[in-house]
């Protein structure tokens, strides 16, 4: 949809297919909100609908990039997600646990901005606002693409036919159908390479139920989110999550084959088992909305395009180019970032064009060095096949950071800054930064 917004200004239509029978997207503004204000079952009734997305039920923040990438493409989007109930989350107010530190600022000054709310409401507020700025936006719901249509030469996709036998024919193709796309085995077919793939994988199952708080207590709490981060070789962490309605939105997860159980008193265990029992104390007592529900098969992986001659008129976004372990909440900022990249490729083509419109052979041209650049968005470091000795140097720094930060603003500020996307870890090269994270290490040896 983020894609949809960036291509609509300069094209005449843009056709979104989707196989999900259940989306939302036509219900009014109040019908919108009345939904959401409704209770928790009334999302897990949703979530068994939305198939096509298994992690509906589960936890869904956009970081503060992803937030701002987001308002530029989807005006107005922001305001309207507030409404729904969508929650302005301060980053010192996740009160974090990591390394036998808790890092929490209830005061925040960093400045920043996240948005918390399910993932129903993330996902219905953007297909709202879509739908009203972008008029040439059209959502086929049902139609599952289910084949390619190549060019009579092979050399370009231009189209896809549907499981029901209807064939919609583009001048650009773009694959955004997620993790399980079926784009690399259309490639096969059509006599290319797949993708290589670039995998790690943290064999993580995630287990999500939803409470709900007496209401004097969701407003009294100094936090919005607890997180508890594992820290091997402990493979349990978990995170509660304020969204919408003032429902807590509690999740567990196990590394390493350690699956959180999906009956009652197994999840309680699991939860108590954390580092810090924060979180199971702030729910022990809370009624108890959804049953817990698991998912799995959240490894990172990256697709990699750019290696291998594409066909024309085709480009791939968001999970399909590149899933995330979610832990890090960066999967829609990302493919935020791609939405915008192209946005800005196509208005430098359409500046040069009269019309302001891209003719087919634009968007062809396009699609190609799009996926290079899309390719340095999503680089993850294990890409790369030793990590060189700055890395590790650096690595050992943000974790001195990451430390420092439970007790420095200027640190929290400048790690925030980073882990919401706003800038790189470059920005961390700081000579002030630098002396106060020596000093903390020097302190600890001594001391040791
Ligand atoms: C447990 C969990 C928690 C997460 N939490 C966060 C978070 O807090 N913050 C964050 O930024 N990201 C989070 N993510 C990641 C985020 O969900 C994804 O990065 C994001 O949804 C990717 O969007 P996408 O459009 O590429 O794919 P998807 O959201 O997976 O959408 C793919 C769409 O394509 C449709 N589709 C698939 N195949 C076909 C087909 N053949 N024909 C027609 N339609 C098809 C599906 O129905 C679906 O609507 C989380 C992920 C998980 C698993």
């Amino acid at each position: 949809m983020l894609t949809a917004a960036a291509i609509a200004p300069f094209v005449d239509e843009v056709v979104i297919l989707d196989k999900e029978a259940a989306l939302n997207g036509g219900g009014t503004e109040e019908e919108l909100r009345q939904e959401f204000a409704a209770t928790g079952a009334k999302l897990a009734d949703r979530a068994k609908l939305r198939k096509g997305v298994p992690q509906y039920i589960h936890p869904h923040g956009l970081l503060c990039r992803a937030t701002h990438s987001v308002e530029l493409l989807l005006p107005g989007w922001l305001e309207l997600a507030k409404r729904l109930g969508g929650r302005i989350t301060l980053p010192g107010r996740v009160k974090t646990f990591y390394k036998g530190l808790w890092t929490h600022h209830p005061v925040d000054t960093t400045g920043l901005i996240t948005l918390s709310g399910s993932r129903g409401l993330i996902e219905e507020s953007i297909r709202a606002q879509l739908l009203t700025l972008c008029s040439n936006v059209h959502i086929h719901c049902g139609c599952w693409a289910a084949a390619p249509l190549w060019s009579a030469d092979g050399s370009c996709l231009e189209g896809v036919v549907t499981k029901a036998g209807q064939e919609f024919w583009a001048d650009l193709v773009i694959d955004a159908a997620g993790r399980r796309s079926p784009v690399p085995g259309w490639l096969e077919g059509g006599g290319y390479a797949p993708p290589p793939e670039v995998e790690v994988d943290p064999h993580v199952t995630y287990s999500s139920r939803l409470y709900r708080l007496p209401p004097t207590e969701v407003e009294n709490k100094d936090w919005d989110v607890i997180y508890i981060r594992p820290t091997a070789p402990n493979t349990r962490g978990g995170l509660l999550q304020t969204i919408e309605g003032g429902l807590l939105l509690c999740c567990v997860w196990g590394y390493s084959g350690d699956h959180p159980p999906q009956d009652e008193q197994g999840f309680l265990d699991f939860l108590a088992s954390l580092e810090r029992r924060d979180m199971y104390e702030a729910v022990k007592d809370a009624e108890p909305l959804t049953k817990p529900v698991a998912y799995s098969g959240m490894t990172n992986l990256r697709r990699l395009y750019e290696d291998i001659p594409m066909p024309g008129r085709l480009a791939v976004v968001g999970d399909s180019l590149a899933g995330f372990n979610p832990v890090y909440g960066q999967g829609i900022g990302v493919a935020a970032i791609e939405a915008e990249t192209l946005k800005k490729l196509l208005q430098e083509r359409a500046r040069e064009c009269d019309s302001g419109k891209l003719a087919a052979a634009d968007l062809g041209a396009l699609a190609a060095p799009y996926q290079a650049m899309a390719k340095h968005i999503v680089d993850f470091p294990f890409s790369r096949p030793k990590k060189a000795l700055v890395e590790k140097l650096m690595g050992s720094y943000l974790e001195a950071l990451m430390k420092l930060a439970a007790s420095d603003m200027a640190a929290f500020k400048a790690v925030q800054e980073v882990m919401n996307m706003m800038t790189g870890p470059d920005s961390l090269i700081r000579p002030g930064l630098m002396v106060k994270a020596l000093r903390m290490r020097f302190a600890e040896l001594l001391s040791a």
